[in-house]
């Protein structure tokens, strides 16, 4: 994962918004899958000042290690939730009204809350006509703090906008009761990466921003008007490498058949991985700067390829799964000669990245990008029926990671 990625991205989006309009970073599901950690050191570079996770669990994770912004869970909490999140400095959405259950109103420390608004994602949220009377409720309790209001836009990256737009009439509504009560309004947020990007009437107070700081588009409707960066890329080496005849197949269920003198190679990366395994004979991968197709089924742990026009393969050699292609010295012959223990080992795949996919900084364009041959994760979703999203998500904790520090 190249962590400068995410902090140009954050820089990106940053330079969209209205000085001293917050940018909250949504690093949930171990931000996307990257290593909510690093995201959040490199988001912290390129001008994020919030975090948004899912759960209490996710947070205190964060706060154990040593993260000190403002973090705000944007999911669900329980009565216990809550305690734990006010005694660790981490702020709630309120998504339902509290009071019906006193053991949300036992907390000792001071609780953060953020109401949330149902405007038609039918997800969560409090009632728009209960609202005012909720925030009046709350600034007369001397233990809760009431820090935010928000809502959450269900088709913020579909064709047009009207979806959102309705949504955002219904919390605009809400908004202007409010402030017709005499009430203060918090800190108010509804865009998410689409939202924010698509139209600066909905930055309000602060934007929550997931997926395009990861260096994906929300969707291919959302024009993004800088590069994005794809931040993670999915890489392994050849293990294997053999000739078929025609009428052999490949892997379980026999999916796929010779029908020429061919070459296949094993890759040891499978669904257990992330890598989906409805890709089976649909996706390509990189070797080197060259497209090949994947071959019969992909397996838990691993997967064929066919590199009959890359004759020169051999086992070590790397292959690009997702993300820019992989450096021309990535193989096993150079790792084992240039690195002698892990961590010496590390250095130099992470120093090769660096050197491989250059940093770049504002006002460049297009064309000064380090790498022309990567695999987009878009493509590859839209190939396996979902979005770039899950498959980010997905890639599981056996998979090491390295990191190229911002
Ligand atoms: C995950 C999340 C976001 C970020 O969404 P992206 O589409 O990744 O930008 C924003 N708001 C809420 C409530 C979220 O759960």
């Amino acid at each position: 994962m190249d962590e400068r990625a995410i902090a140009w991205n954050v820089a990106q989006i940053k330079r969209l918004l209205s000085p001293g309009t917050r940018l909250m970073i949504a690093v949930k599901a171990n931000g996307y899958g990257h290593g909510a950690l690093h995201v959040v050191h490199a988001a912290l570079l390129g001008g994020a000042t919030d975090f948004g996770v899912a759960s209490v669990e996710e947070a205190m994770q964060l706060r154990t290690e040593g993260v000190t912004a403002p973090i705000l869970v944007l999911g669900a909490v329980t009565p216990s939730g809550v305690t734990k999140a006010a005694e660790y400095g981490i702020s709630v959405a309120m998504t339902h009204d509290w009071r019906t259950d006193k053991q949300y109103l036992s907390s000792k420390h001071p609780v953060r809350v953020h109401i949330k608004v149902e405007t038609g994602m039918s997800r969560l949220g409090v009632s728009p006509h209960a609202v005012p009377d909720l925030v009046r409720w709350i600034e007369s309790q001397p233990n809760f703090l009431l820090e935010g209001i928000f809502t959450h836009l269900a088709c913020a990256d579909a064709p047009t906008t009207d979806h959102s737009q309705r949504q955002v009439d219904v919390f605009e509504q809400v908004l202007a009761e409010i402030k017709s009560q005499g009430l203060r309004l918090p800190s108010v947020h509804v865009a998410n990466s689409a939202g924010a990007i698509r139209n600066a009437n909905w930055h309000y107070d602060m934007v929550r921003v997931g997926v395009a700081a990861y260096g994906y588009r929300p969707s291919r409707e959302v024009d993004v008007p800088f590069l994005l960066r794809p931040a993670l890329g999915l890489y392994g080496m050849v293990t294997r490498v053999i000739e078929l005849s025609p009428g052999q197949t490949v892997s379980y269920g026999a999916t796929y058949t010779a029908t020429s003198v061919m070459r296949v190679a094993t890759v040891p990366v499978g669904y257990a991985d992330g890598y989906p395994r409805i890709l089976s004979n649909q996706a390509t991968v990189l070797l080197g700067e060259r497209r090949v197709p994947v071959v019969g089924t992909v397996c838990m742990d691993q997967l064929m390829i066919d590199v009959s026009t890359v004759p020169e393969t051999r086992v070590g050699d790397t292959v690009t799964l997702y993300g820019p292609k992989a450096p021309a010295v990535w193989n096993m012959r150079e790792l084992e000669a240039r690195a002698a223990d892990e961590s010496s080992q590390i250095d130099w795949i992470t120093r090769t990245f660096a050197e491989a996919t250059p940093r770049f900084s504002v006002g460049e364009n297009e064309a000064d990008v380090g790498w022309q041959a990567y695999i987009s994760l878009d493509n590859i979703a839209a190939q396996a029926g979902t979005i770039s999203y899950e498959l980010m998500c997905a890639l599981s904790t056996r998979i090491p990671r390295l990191y190229v520090k911002a």
